[in-house]
C-alpha cells in the first residue's frame, strides 16, 4: 500500500458500517492495524457492558474484528484521562516495512524502540496472537542496521516471535550495541536454558533481558500456554542462569482469572528477595479474536482495579499510590508542555509504581504525601511545596536526565535500588490516533505500544 492508498483507505472510513448499538459508548476512532493482514483498516474504540475493545473493519478482508482490550478501562470518564496533544509517543514498533527517516522524525520524541526480528517461535502457545504471522520473512541485518541509524541512546527492544530462533541474534545485539543504543531480548526463556548461549549474547553486548514468565507451577504453562510442563522448568533454569550475570531482567508476566492470580503474589516475593530482577510487569490476556486454539474468554481478563488491588494488598500499600504516580506524571508533562512548548521530553509510561528493595522487601520511593505535594506544586505552582531534600533529589535527577524517564530508570536498574511495577494492557491509554491532515505520523497505541503507520505501508 503507497501512501496514496492510504487517502484512499481514509474515505472508507466515511463509509464503515455501524456496527455498534446505541448501548455501547464510542470513546475513538481512527485506524488501526487489522488483526489478521495487518494493513491499516478502519476502527472504532467501545465500550459496551464494562469491557472496552475495538471494532476494526478490514475492507481488503471484508471482516470484521472484536478485539478485547481490557476490562473496565473507560468505565472511568473518558475525559478524565485524556491526555495533553503534546504526550510524547513512546516507543517506535518497527515492522518488515520501510520507514523513511523523515518519517521517523515526525513521530516524535521516543524512548524506546521495538524491533520486531521475526515473527518465528520455538513453543506453541495457544494464546498467541503472532502465529498467523508465522511464516513472515525475518526482519534482515542490513534492514536493522538502516533503522537504527534514526536513534541513539534508546533501549532497543528485540523482538517476535521469539528473538533467539534467529541463529545470528548476537551479530544483531552487536549492532543495537555499535549504534550506541542498549539491545533488550524479550524472550520466553528457552534457548536461556543454556549458559554459554546467554554469555554469548552478554558478550556480544546484550543489555537486559525481559523473561515471560507466568507463575511458579508446572501447571499455569499447561492451562494458560498449552504447553509442555517441562517449559516450567526450562524457565526456572533461564531464572537461574540470569540470576548468575550482572545484567538487568524484568519479568513479564500474563495474568489470567481462574488461572494464575495468585501467583502475583509469588512473582512479587520473587522479586523482593532476588536482586537481579529489576521489574516486573503484569498483563492479562490480548483477545484479538484470532486465538482459534484458546479457551479464554473476556471473562479471563483481570481490570486495572483488580490488579492494583492485589498488588497493593499483598505489598500492603495504599491503592491510592498506584494511581497518583499517574496524576503526577501527567501533571509533569502538562506542565513542561506548557511553559516549554518546543522541548521535546521523553515520555512516561502511565500505570507503573517505583518501590525500593530493602533486605527482601519493598517499600514506597516516594510516600503518598510526597507524590500529593509534587501534584498540588505542579497544579497551583507553589513550588516551595517541593523544597524537600528527598523531592529536591528526584528534581534534580529528572532535570539532570533531560527529563527522560527511560535513562532515569536505566541509571535505576544498573543500581538494582529502584524496583518497578508495570500494568500493561490494563490502563486507560488511547487506544487510536488519527490525524487526517498528517496521515504519515499516524500512530497507534495499543497494548502499551506505539505503532507507526509507516511499519504498515508497503
Ligand atoms: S513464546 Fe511468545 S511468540 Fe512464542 S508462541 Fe508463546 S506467545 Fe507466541
Ligand atoms: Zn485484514
Amino acid at each position: 500500500m503507497k501512501e496514496s492508498n492510504l487517502v484512499e483507505l481514509n474515505s472508507e472510513i466515511i463509509s464503515m458500517p455501524e456496527t455498534v448499538s446505541v448501548e455501547e459508548l464510542v470513546v475513538e476512532e481512527g485506524l488501526s492495524p487489522c488483526p489478521s493482514c495487518e494493513k491499516l483498516v478502519p476502527a472504532k474504540t467501545v465500550v459496551r457492558d464494562g469491557y472496552t475493545y475495538i471494532v476494526k473493519h478490514c475492507v481488503f478482508e471484508r471482516k470484521f474484528f472484536n478485539v478485547f482490550l481490557g476490562k473496565g478501562w473507560y468505565d472511568k470518564s473518558y475525559k478524565d484521562i485524556s491526555l495533553p496533544n503534546s504526550w510524547p509517543r513512546c516507543e517506535v514498533h518497527i515492522g518488515q516495512k520501510e520507514m523513511s527517516e523523515k518519517n521517523v522524525l515526525n513521530i516524535g520524541e521516543v524512548s524506546f524502540v521495538l524491533l520486531t526480528i521475526t515473527k518465528k517461535c520455538n513453543i506453541h502457545c495457544k494464546i498467541c496472537y503472532d502465529k498467523l504471522l508465522a511464516d513472515r520473512i525475518d526482519m534482515s541485518l542490513s534492514h536493522i542496521e538502516d533503522k537504527l541509524r534514526f536513534f541513539k541512546n534508546r533501549t532497543v527492544i528485540l523482538f517476535g516471535g521469539e528473538p533467539t530462533v534467529r541463529e545470528d541474534l548476537p551479530e544483531i545485539i552487536k549492532l543495537v550495541k555499535l549504534s550506541n543504543n542498549y539491545p533488550v531480548l524479550f524472550t520466553n526463556g528457552i534457548k536461556l536454558t543454556s549458559r554459554d548461549y546467554l554469555n554469548c549474547l552478554i558478550k556480544n553486548g546484550l543489555w537486559g533481558v525481559c523473561l515471560s514468565f507466568d507463575g511458579f507451577d508446572a501447571h499455569i504453562y499447561a492451562e494458560l500456554r498449552g504447553l509442555d510442563e517441562k517449559v516450567y522448568q526450562q524457565k526456572l533454569e533461564a531464572l537461574e542462569n540470569l540470576k548468575k550475570t550482572n545484567i538487568p531482567v524484568v519479568i513479564h508476566s500474563t495474568i489470567v482469572k481462574e488461572v494464575n492470580e495468585h501467583e502475583v503474589a509469588k512473582i512479587l516475593d520473587y522479586a523482593a528477595q532476588n536482586d537481579f530482577v529489576s521489574a516486573v510487569w503484569f498483563r492479562t490476556l490480548y483477545l484479538s479474536g484470532e486465538e482459534k486454539l484458546s479457551n479464554f474468554d473476556k471473562t479471563n481478563l483481570i481490570s486495572e482495579k483488580e490488579m492494583v488491588n492485589m498488588i497493593c494488598s499483598h505489598l500492603d500499600i495504599d491503592k491510592e499510590y498506584f494511581y497518583l504516580w499517574d496524576e503526577v506524571k501527567r501533571g509533569l508533562v502538562k506542565w513542561i508542555t506548557k511553559r516549554f512548548p518546543k522541548f521535546k521530553i521523553s515520555v512516561f509510561r502511565l500505570g507503573r509504581i517505583y518501590l525500593i528493595r530493602k533486605k527482601g522487601k519493598f517499600h514506597p520511593v516516594l510516600t503518598i504525601r510526597q507524590l500529593k505535594d509534587i501534584k498540588v506544586a505542579l497544579e497551583t505552582n507553589r513550588y516551595f511545596i517541593l523544597l524537600s531534600p528527598c523531592l529536591l533529589k528526584w528534581f534534580v535527577r529528572l532535570a539532570v536526565n533531560g527529563f527522560s524517564i527511560a535513562r532515569i530508570e536505566r541509571t535505576f536498574y544498573k543500581e538494582a535500588m529502584v524496583f518497578k511495577i508495570c500494568l500493561e494492557q490494563l490502563g486507560p491509554y488511547p487506544n487510536i490516533m488519527f490525524s487526517n491532515q498528517h496521515p504519515i505520523t499516524l500512530v497507534e497505541y495499543n497494548r502499551g505500544r506505539f505503532f507507526a503507520a509507516q511499519s504498515y505501508i508497503d
